[in-house]
């Protein structure tokens, strides 16, 4: 017989009908007539009631019923007599496949906090939160190939490790397999790393942009899609170790370009999540509604997560410069009356607080922040006429801060090689990314987007490591 997923079963598939279905037991409760049993196969967020009549089913043949155990059930599939589902199978068998033990098996019925759960990351998908935050990030990642597919970007998997530390000096993991107790030395001392393995010294990459600009040059419209390493020591809510980046790079692009794709990119995602996960998405905006009770009334959300995303979709993000930025955070009574930690006066890097001030307090929205000052950006962005900006955007979310973080790229090699210098890269280092500005170098743009702050936005969720399966931050790589 085949099996059924409860979510097609719920949709009353094969009502009438004998079917045979196969999840983990959530709960069980009964009397002395009829037991009730939840089962969840992850196909979606709701349990399926499984109804086992005394008659047909002894205490003993059900004892292994228990929380948490993976469970087979074949019987009918009815319209349910109960309050709380449209359908309900009568049991006419069903086989334990894996006990859980109940006084072990740590997901009992109470709810537990998430701290709690990311101790044991391994059983935590089997929570409805969990179970609703993954099944949102598989939606939002498929949501991503199919928008840039329909666009005819080209999928391009850039490499991992890699030997260019022109972005990310100072945060990156190295890789090596030299024996860390005995390296090979050079004459003055230090580690030779042309013995390593690649013949040089290697790292895993904190962005695949630079080779995403190579490919440009050729299919005009790539992204990148994958995973990406930063040793920042920063134990925030917002930064992992390890994290997933989406990298769009498009020849022929400027800023202003850029950021409409951009902006389209993100509601066509959110509104792809909302199309397909509308329960789960639900279920999290009423988690987050509990949690916001717990608040003092000034610090509780102002929208539902279903309002917030569906406003988002809704309405242009707002666009302001640098400059603008800069006024309106000087002019703030927040300012003046000296709240925020760190002092604002163009030329400063923004601030988580200020960004928040922006979009939280300010527009009440996402806001594309461009044409930063150039010393506080990459080398790789275009230089503005008034010699002092770039062509720089980040979008910020509400709830989130920065979210994207893209640019218009310098294609002009003598200001490209001056600023290069002017950081300290050397021109050897990077010949080959040189080579597109010599041979074809064309005007284009490009941003990265962060897969798990995204996620993080849709979600609701407040703590980064909730939304990637294993998080990997400072003094934690468990499972
Ligand atoms: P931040 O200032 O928040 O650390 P950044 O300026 O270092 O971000 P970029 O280098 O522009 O970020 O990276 C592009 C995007 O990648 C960011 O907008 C953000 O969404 C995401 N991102 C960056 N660092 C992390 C991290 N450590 N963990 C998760 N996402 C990250
Ligand atoms: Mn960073």
């Amino acid at each position: 017989m085949q099996r059924t997923k409860v979510k097609d079963l719920l949709q009353g598939a094969e009502v009438g009908k004998e079917v045979l279905l196969k999840g983990w037991v959530r709960t069980k409760r009964g009397n002395k007539y009829v037991n009730f049993i939840a089962v969840n196969d992850g196909s979606t967020i709701n349990n399926l009631q499984v109804v086992a009549e005394a008659e047909k089913f002894s205490e003993e043949s059900l004892k292994d019923v228990t929380t948490g155990a993976a469970i087979a059930v074949v019987g009918q599939l009815v319209e349910s007599q109960g309050k709380g589902q449209a359908y309900e199978v009568q049991a006419t068998s069903i086989e334990v496949l894996g006990k859980a033990d109940p006084e072990t098996y740590p997901l009992q019925k109470k709810a537990h906090s998430l701290e709690f759960l990311r101790e044991i990351a391994h059983l935590r998908f089997r929570t409805n939160t969990f179970g609703a935050v993954f099944r949102v990030r598989n939606t939002l990642a498929f949501a991503v190939h199919k928008f840039f597919n329909e666009k005819g970007f080209v999928y391009m998997h850039t490499p991992i490790i890699t030997a260019s530390d022109a972005e990310g000096a100072g945060e990156m993991f190295r890789v090596t397999t030299l024996d860390p107790k005995n390296p090979p030395l050079t004459e003055s001392g230090e580690v030779n790393y042309e013995e390593d393995f690649f013949g040089k010294a290697t790292n895993l990459t904190v962005s695949g942009q630079l080779e995403g600009e190579l490919a440009a040059m050729a299919f005009s419209d790539i992204y990148t899609f994958g995973p990406t390493f930063r040793a920042e020591n920063s134990n925030t809510t917002r930064h992992l170790a390890e994290f997933w980046m989406i990298e769009p790079e498009m020849a022929f692009y400027d800023l202003k370009m850029n950021a409409d794709l951009a902006e389209e990119f993100i509601k066509y995602i959110i509104r792809y999540a909302l199309e397909h996960n509308r329960e789960d998405i639900e279920f999290l905006g009423q988690r987050l509604a509990e949690e916001d009770k717990a608040k003092p009334q000034n610090e509780r959300q102002e929208m539902t997560l279903l309002e917030k995303l569906e406003f988002v979709v809704n309405n242009d993000f707002e666009r302001v410069t640098y400059t603008e930025a800069i006024d309106i955070l000087v002019n703030s009574n927040h300012y003046k009356k000296k709240k925020f930690q760190y002092d604002v006066a163009w030329g400063i890097d923004l601030q988580s607080e200020h960004e928040r001030y922006l979009v939280e307090k300010h527009f009440k929205k996402p806001v594309i922040v461009t044409n930063y000052p150039k010393d506080i950006k990459a080398f790789y962005m275009r230089l503005n006429d008034d010699g002092k900006t770039v062509a720089a955007m980040d979008i910020l979310a509400p709830g989130i801060g920065e979210i994207v973080g893209g640019s218009q790229r310098e294609e002009r090699i003598d200001i490209l090689v001056e600023r290069m210098k002017s950081v300290g890269i050397h021109e050897e280092d990077l010949w080959w990314y040189l080579d597109t500005r010599r041979f074809g170098g064309c005007p284009h743009a490009g941003f990265g987007l962060g897969f798990e702050r995204m996620v993080q936005f849709v979600t609701g969720m407040g703590n980064i490591r909730d939304v990637i399966p294993f998080p990997r931050t400072p003094q934690n790589a468990e499972f």
